[in-house]
């Protein structure tokens, strides 16, 4: 994003406007609080804002300030249709695709009010008239910090910003631990603590609120944990049926893949989750090093995401997605091998 473009959205922004807000699909800690983030700062300026998700998200993502406003497109969609409609200017942030939005997708399309992206993941697609896109950025909740920095109003993070900022870089870096979390990622954490986000409290309401059914889930999942050890590949499945015997709720599975990842020597992780209700299976890859999982899920599921991090989905049973998964791994073999 150069300076005029930054002058240009001061510009904009310098008069009160209709601003609607949006995560992707099955929006996380980054989504959410990079939206409800913006959503606070552009409200001090007496802009009419909203956010608008997707599709519900999971309890632990419910506390964050400002989550009782969010409009869930998927069950008020005429609401919703219509702020979109008699929207000004449109946020996307933490998507690269319109696609990334669901049911959102058309609507979004067909919209020609301005659009403003703010996004890490890669290849981003050409739809908005102002693009802040860096993939070497940890977290789009880092984004919008600068975004607010370089708009001159750091001096306008107050508690609530400061702790959905702190949500995202929180969850993306999983937990400062990602290489993408640098000194700078650091410095922007301390601030924002010292604007009142308590870092202890939001640690504790994402990751300290398991269910003891999520806890059988997990076991059963690490249960069903398979290690491919030629291709330094470890792999999860989750029947539907295994989701249904522990009451599975949205967001249950979420981190499951980071424990096939954590096994000594394992280079490349998956978790093929069965959704009898979408009849898909869904998938999310996570990698160390070189590997990058976003051209994989891209090249072979339908999705994409990060060089470490990336999602997408087969529409094969879950016996036939895992004997695809496992016939097109030889091609990877050296590349797995010398990652
Ligand atoms: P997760 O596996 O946690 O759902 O997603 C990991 C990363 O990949 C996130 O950054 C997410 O936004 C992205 N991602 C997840 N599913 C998809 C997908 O179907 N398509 C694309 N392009 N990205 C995805
Ligand atoms: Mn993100």
């Amino acid at each position: 994003m150069t300076n005029s473009d930054i002058s240009n959205i001061k510009t904009l922004l310098s008069t009160p406007k209709k601003i609607v807000i949006v995560p992707h699909k099955n929006p996380d800690g980054d989504a959410l609080g990079s939206t409800l983030g913006l959503y606070h700062y552009l409200n001090k300026y007496n802009h009419d804002a909203v956010v608008i998700a997707p599709n519900e998200y999971p309890d632990f993502l419910k506390w964050i300030p400002g989550n009782n406003a969010v409009v869930i497109y998927e069950s008020e969609k005429s609401k919703a249709d219509e702020l979109i409609n008699a929207a000004d200017i449109i946020f996307t942030l933490d998507f690269n695709a319109l696609n990334r939005t669901g049911q959102m997708t058309e609507v979004l399309s067909q919209n020609e009010s301005l659009k403003i992206m703010i996004d890490h993941h890669q290849q981003p697609d050409n739809y908005a008239t102002y693009m802040y896109s860096d993939v070497a950025i940890s977290s789009t909740c880092e984004m919008v910090y600068n975004f607010i920095d370089r708009l001159g109003d750091t001096a306008l993070i107050d508690e609530n910003i400061a702790i959905c900022l702190y949500t995202g870089i929180l969850t993306d870096t999983g937990s400062f631990k990602f290489p993408s979390s640098t000194s700078t990622t650091h410095r922007i954490a301390a601030f924002l603590i010292d604007q009142g986000a308590n870092h202890s409290e939001i640690h504790n309401s994402i990751f300290d609120t398991n269910s003891y059914d999520r806890m059988q889930l997990l076991g059963r999942a690490l249960s069903n944990l398979k290690v491919l050890k030629a291709y330094k590949t470890a792999y999860i499945t989750l029947s539907q049926a295994e989701l249904n015997k522990h009451n599975y709720k949205k967001g249950d599975t979420e981190g499951f893949v980071n424990y096939a990842l954590s096994l000594e020597g394992i280079v490349f992780a998956v978790i093929f989750i069965e959704d009898q209700g979408n009849n898909i299976i869904k998938i999310s890859f996570r990698s160390k090093g070189d590997f990058s999982v976003n051209e994989f899920a891209r090249a072979h599921f339908n999705g994409g995401g990060h060089t470490n991090a990336a999602g997408g989905r087969s529409d094969l049973d879950l016996k036939n997605t895992i004997e695809k998964f496992i016939t097109i791994l030889p091609q990877y073999s050296k590349a797995l091998n010398h990652a």
